[in-house]
């Protein structure tokens, strides 16, 4: 028996494979290229790394015991959809039934989840304690999740955790959901990149790349990268402190390339919380980088597909 965690980010589809403990077995990742708004030679890329995964999964003789399909954008809907993602320029797009079209070995329990609510299941399980806690996260756009009392809270519409689209800047930039001065218009990843003259190297060597560029020069305290991201880490600060009134974190983490840069959001973040200026201790809220990296939603995927299957071993039989 096997796990497989299908992930598809800005850039890449990752496919892994691992043991019911968890142990990888393969790991395949192929660059999709981007091509914007066309969403079938994507599937196309998801299928090739699938098969391949799945190939390899019979030849050794194990079946699998769950999948899950993880997507860098929002996901929602009865069967579950993308329902749009900027940097594919999708809109409402069915990846489950674009994959089962193109290989019918996709079994019908896989799951389609968004990639912010896996990563940050998968930090929360690293923390002593994190029952109360946000995730913000920023490289393909910027998401999160609020967990509370230890769960993840899913809300009405199964959207709650769309955290760049806090509404910060009156009467600001008109953002992709229709509202005005969302957080993404301020501190997205496009918005950050192109202030700092890296929307070149963005549309040649793809997110990833651009963003570790980015990450680099502001560390290395370049100007021009420096003065964006101060402008930046001021509002996601600002979200930040709205989000504590909310929902009252024990602590925030920061996931994405935000991890490299946590001390400076978390400096503005500590200098603007309520009796901050009278060291109330019990308020104290720890703002921490998150530990997984590029990797938190896979594993993500499939920590919680062992904790299923060890929970219920009714289902290892499938
Ligand atoms: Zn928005």
């Amino acid at each position: 028996m096997a796990i497989l965690a299908l992930q598809l980010d800005a850039d890449q589809v990752t496919g892994l494979l691992t043991t019911l403990t968890g142990e990888p077995l393969l790991r395949i990742n192929e660059h999709h290229g981007r091509p914007m708004g066309r969403p079938e030679p994507i599937l196309d890329v998801m299928a090739s790394v699938l098969g391949r995964i799945l190939d390899a999964s019979e030849a050794m003789g194990r079946r699998l015991a769950d999948m899950t399909v993880v997507v860098f954008a929002p996901v929602g809907g009865h069967p579950p959809v993308v329902i749009a993602d900027t940097d594919l320029g999708w809109g409402t797009v069915d990846l489950l039934a674009g994959l089962r079209q193109r290989d019918s070995r996709v079994p019908p329990f896989a799951r389609l989840l968004p990639d912010s609510i896996l990563a940050a299941q998968a930090e929360l399980t690293l923390l002593e304690d994190g029952r109360d806690m946000i995730y913000l996260k920023s490289n393909s756009g910027i998401g999160g999740a609020v967990i509370v009392d230890g769960a993840v809270v899913a809300g009405a519409h199964e959207l709650a955790g769309a955290l760049g689209h806090i509404p910060l800047v009156p009467g600001g930039v008109l953002c992709g959901c229709g509202q005005r001065g969302c957080l993404d218009t301020v501190a997205g990843p496009d918005v950050i990149l192109r202030a700092a003259g890296l929307a070149g190297l963005l549309e040649s060597d793809g997110l990833t790349a651009a963003l570790d560029e980015l990450t680099g020069r502001i560390l290395a305290g370049e100007p021009r990268a420096s003065a964006v991201w101060d402008a930046a880490a001021e509002w996601i600060a600002r979200a930040l402190q709205i989000l504590s009134m909310a929902v009252d974190p024990k602590v925030i983490v920061l996931g994405g390339y935000w991890a490299r840069l946590a001390e400076s959001i978390g400096i503005r973040y500590a200098a603007s919380r309520p009796l901050a200026a009278m060291g109330v201790a019990w308020l104290q809220v720890d703002v921490v980088a998150g530990r997984l990296e590029g990797d938190a939603a896979l594993f993500g995927a499939v920590w919680g597909a062992r904790d299923r299957l060890l929970g219920d071993p009714l289902q290892i039989s499938i």
